[in-house]
């Protein structure tokens, strides 16, 4: 037995014609067998019917004792349909809301010619790995539809800051980079070959050999080298790429410890980064992160995870970093933790050396952390914040969002939107632990995905629903997030899968791509930079992305452009004081 069903329905605006019907229609055979009673195998499509039409298609269809169920589910049709229209708030109606709007943005703009030009006491880089421009925009919907609203008009916390330029990511010897390379730009200010972490583009991924010599240092190493508070929160180990060019020097970013190296590497006194994170810069004040097993001795059982072996120390050395550095801290205020309880029992103003390692290998994504035992990237950037900014002489903060790009390399979209907005909420709590006057923020990424959004869409659609239309070519509905490549690739007897059959909503939804790849790939186009605080205006236009640390470095008045500073005698701004002055002067003179 068979029956024609509406499985989904949505209608669309069609010109001076009025509304159209799209009815998905799902061929459903009845087996008196099963308990669940159908099996879903077909879909057939139906456009551009009037309900009129689909009332009359549906009768057709079906028999006369079929009637009510498909009455019911007509009437269902209609219900949702009803729910599906575009919904915007009434106020967007009146011009005079638009115009109000874009006064109001202009009126901020023209504040901006007032440039912050003081002294950054404290820098701080929020760098979400692989969060393109489109990976904005839909976490921006999402974070806008995660409080009940449609979305797009959802401000993201980054989206509040007052300067934004584009960043060319491309390494050394790739024009699609990758998370190694980058860093080095970004974090050394200068370019890399891709898979190399610390090291100029001299230096050939792999070579042990041509390391010595070729080593670049840091912005963060040139704060701590100034005198100020330095330190590293990720949501990967604290080894992985993009923290790992912060200290280290490495021409493979795979080497995380020396259970990962070539013997001829170790052979020729190449050291894992693990070893580096705590040899090179040995002050770090906060490190956290994951990373746990690369710290320890070969088979030693992880705290946590004692039965799981895949979790064991992987050091071929025998050494015990954690224990080496707890030894080394241990009269300076210094304390390690390695769950959420631990961490957030401690008091910052008594802690002056931070290492929390929260998981074997990389954090959980926050739609799967446990909320008892791992902290948030928040809640990590919040203790940071508050420990190192007792240094008078400031800090150095490297955040870093990393497994948005986890997320969209197995093609699970709402895992990496969802990493993107946390980060967004760690930078909320970061502004609110700082000020603009004396505090250097810079968002950005290092390279983009192949990700997009698109299928005209309705306002508050949900981002990650199907778009409003089926494709004119295999008469199947599709999501509005794609993959231009990727694991999402799926062919089902010989076409495209109905998405229709799936919940492509679920947290691990593998969105369709064009190309089926195991991982789906980074992409190639340039990356957002928004920046506020001190001299956030240098940071415009196009640039390429080793051009940030020197902003920021000329910013904060260390690394190697200081010039400007001398003409302030370390005050926080000389534009600031020179009117105060010019004032006194003048009252002095006309007393005189
Ligand atoms: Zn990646």
């Amino acid at each position: 037995m068979t029956l024609f069903i509406p499985a989904s329905c949505d209608w669309s605006s069609n010109g001076n014609a009025g509304k159209s019907w799209r009815v998905v229609l799902v061929f459903i055979q009845y087996n008196p067998t099963s308990c669940s009673g159908c099996v879903v195998n077909d879909l057939s499509l139906y456009n551009d019917l009037s309900s009129l039409e689909l009332e009359l298609f549906c009768k057709r269809q079906l028999t006369d004792n079929k009637m009510k169920v498909a009455a019911l589910l007509i009437l269902g049709c209609l219900v949702w349909e009803g729910l599906a229209k575009p919904k915007f708030p009434e106020q967007e109606k009146d011009p005079n809301f638009w115009k109000g709007l874009a006064q109001s943005s202009l009126k901020n703009a023209l504040t901006l010619q007032e440039l912050n030009k003081n002294i950054a006491k404290n820098v701080i880089l929020f760098l979400g790995d692989g969060m393109g421009i489109s990976t904005v925009t839909a976490a921006r919907i999402l974070k806008g539809q995660m409080s009940g609203k449609s979305g797009e008009e959802t401000q993201l916390e980054m989206d509040k800051f007052p300067h934004v330029a584009l960043s060319k990511t491309y390494n050394t010897n790739a024009q699609v980079p990758d998370s190694a390379g980058t860093a080095t730009a970004y974090l050394c200010g200068v370019k890399a070959n891709e898979g190399t972490v610390g090291v100029s583009a001299a230096a050939v991924r792999s070579q042990c050999n041509t390391t010595q010599g070729n080593e670049v240092t840091s912005i963060l190493k040139w704060a701590k080298d100034a005198g100020k508070s330095v330190g590293i929160v990720t949501t990967t180990r604290v080894n992985h790429a993009t923290p790992s060019a912060a200290y280290a020097h490495c021409v493979d970013r795979d080497w995380y410890s020396d259970g990962e190296m070539p013997p001829e590497a170790l052979q020729s006194g190449c050291k894992d980064i693990a070893r580096q994170l705590f040899e090179n810069i040995p002050d770090i004040n906060v490190i956290m992160g994951g990373g746990r097993k690369y710290m320890y001795p070969k088979n030693t059982p992880d705290v946590e995870y004692p039965g799981d072996k895949k979790h064991n120390g992987t050091r071929k050395d025998g050494r015990n970093l954690v224990g080496e550095w707890i030894d080394r801290v241990k009269d300076k205020r210094g304390y390690y933790v390695w769950n959420k309880r631990d961490l957030l029992s401690l008091n910052p103003n008594n802690v002056d050396y931070l290492l929390g390692l929260f998981e074997p290998a990389d954090l959980a994504y926050e739609l799967e952390r446990n909320e008892d035992a791992d902290p948030s990237l928040t809640e990590m950037v919040e203790v940071a914040i508050k420990i190192l900014r007792k240094n008078e002489r400031g800090f150095y903060l490297l955040v870093e969002g990393g497994r948005i790009d986890h997320g969209h390399h197995e093609g699970k979209a709402k895992q990496a939107l969802h990493e993107a907005v946390e980060m967004d909420l760690a930078i909320t709590r970061a502004g609110l632990l700082t000020s603009v006057h004396d505090t250097l923020t810079v968002v950005t990424a290092d390279h983009s995905h192949v990700f997009s959004f698109g299928g005209y869409t309705p306002r508050g659609n949900s981002i990650f629903g199907l778009a409003p239309m089926m494709s004119d070519i295999d008469q199947k509905p599709f999501t509005s997030i794609l993959y231009g490549n990727g694991p999402g690739f799926k062919f089902v007897n010989g076409s495209r899968e109905n998405v229709s059959t799936v919940d492509y909503e679920h947290n691990n939804y593998q969105a369709q791509s064009a190309v089926p790849l195991s991982m789906e790939t980074h992409g190639g186009e340039d990356v957002a930079i928004f920046s506020k605080g001190p001299m956030a205006h240098l940071l415009h236009g196009v640039q390429e992305q080793h051009y940030i640390p020197h902003v920021m470095a000329y910013a904060a008045c260390i690394g190697q452009n200081k010039d400007h500073c001398r003409t302030t005698s370390g005050s926080s701004s000389l534009s600031h004081i020179s009117p105060t002055l010019a004032i006194l002067l003048s009252v002095t003179w006309f007393l005189c």
